[in-house]
């Protein structure tokens, strides 16, 4: 097997039938019939078949599926419009009615809607436990228990949840386990060697890397996928032709540019250690991250996200937050993550409607918290746009 800088430019290439060297983009909804009619057949009935139907298939989302199932270890991948499709439609292959799901605390806001609000309407009943408490997982499994969602670190206050343990212990009790690997992105973490059956990836975030696509993608056996992809086709999620091209576009650099990020993001990280507007630094690079020694263990890289809180109590904390957001200049004020250019957040303004008062506290978002997407920039610019930006807080 080729080592995955490799397989980012390689796999998949026989997916690309034409003698040009970066596959076309294939924007077509359908495909021409075979002459020969019990092909046509095959190609109506057979899984992600990519020259039948956009909604079946389609040449470029197989070749940046067989990507990516090659970065995560799996038999098969499948790509979808987003990673909120990829999401709900993987949990809706696995559960239905009358089932139960453990999840964590933390999670990424839209797929904590989808377990509070859209699962509970359909009758699947979700407990949250803290991703940091390995015994809470186990003691919240029942008899009905089909699945352990878990996003690790978690969206937005860098929790680790110990992939070795929820691996294990889902082998143990024959559940299926999911991770959300989005924020690692799979140069810093592979689920599966630690015994995680499915992985998901927001592709919006750092697999398609310039902030100019969505999509998601689901990644496990062939069995499961083949069940995830006949449910992609009642809910018709599936990736657009030219959001795959750039997806399949994005990946080629993806190994150079996490490497890159990871790097300013631990100098960031340090350099905002010492630094008097700020009280608290989450990074998982960092040996003050109270997990440190596990996300050692499980990956092979800090990301570019972090979490700042800055000084300041209550209202005045969330007011430095404000000030300092509206006062930098590299760093934009935008959702989402995992680009070349560096974004800033205030979760606690962002997500005020998603998530009340306790959620926020359980969520562990506080007023004085900037969560930051570290790009590949000169880290100088970096530091010292953040140096003028927090030149006047106070405490
Ligand atoms: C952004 C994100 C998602 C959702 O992805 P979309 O492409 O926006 O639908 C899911 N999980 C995590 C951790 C994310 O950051």
């Amino acid at each position: 097997m080729s080592q995955l800088e490799t397989d980012l430019i390689h796999k998949g290439r026989a997916f690309n039938e034409s003698k040009a060297v970066v596959s076309p983009i294939y924007q077509t909804s359908t495909y021409y019939a075979d002459d020969d009619l019990q092909a046509y057949i095959i190609a109506a009935t057979e899984t992600k078949h990519p020259n039948f139907y956009h909604r079946h298939g389609n040449p470029t989302n197989s070749q940046a599926a067989a990507i990516i199932a090659s970065l995560e270890d799996t038999e098969d991948a499948l790509v979808l419009a987003t990673g909120m499709a990829a999401i709900s439609t993987a949990i809706l292959a696995l559960v239905k009615s009358g089932d139960h799901i453990i999840t964590q605390n933390s999670l990424y806001s839209g797929a904590m809607l989808f377990f509070k609000e859209f699962l509970s309407d359909y009758g699947v009943e979700v407990s949250h436990v803290d991703q940091t408490d390995n015994a809470a997982f186990e003691a919240a499994i029942k008899p009905n228990t089909k699945l352990i969602y878990i996003e690790t670190p978690s969206n937005p206050n860098l929790d680790v949840t110990d992939l070795a343990f929820i691996g294990a212990l889902g082998k143990k009790q024959q559940i299926t386990t999911m991770a959300d690997n989005t924020f690692a992105s799979p140069i810093n973490q592979n689920p599966t060697s630690f015994g995680i059956d499915v992985v998901i990836h927001s592709a919006t975030k750092y697999l398609g890397g310039h902030s100019d696509l969505t999509a998601g993608v689901v990644c496990g056996s062939k069995a499961y996928i083949h069940q995830v992809w006949r449910r992609s086709l009642v809910l018709g999620g599936s990736l657009s032709p030219f959001d795959s091209w750039l997806l399949l576009r994005g990946l080629k650099t993806l190994a150079m540019r996490v490497k890159q990020i990871n790097s300013n993001a631990l100098v960031l990280a340090k350099w905002f250690s010492q630094q008097a507007a700020i009280k608290h630094v989450a990074y998982i690079g960092l040996e003050s991250h109270p997990q440190y020694a596990l996300a050692q263990q499980q990956m092979r890289g800090g990301t570019g996200m972090l979490c700042i809180e800055l000084v300041g109590e209550g209202e005045q904390a969330y007011k430095n937050a404000q000030q300092v957001l509206n006062k930098l200049e590299i760093f934009a004020n935008a959702a989402s993550l995992g680009g070349v250019e560096s974004l800033v957040v205030h979760p606690a303004s962002m997500w005020g409607s998603h998530h009340d008062q306790a959620q926020k506290k359980t969520s562990g978002i506080t007023p004085g918290m900037l969560r930051i997407s570290v790009g590949i920039e000169h880290i100088d610019d970096l530091i010292a746009d953040f140096e003028q930006a927090m030149a006047d807080v106070k405490a």
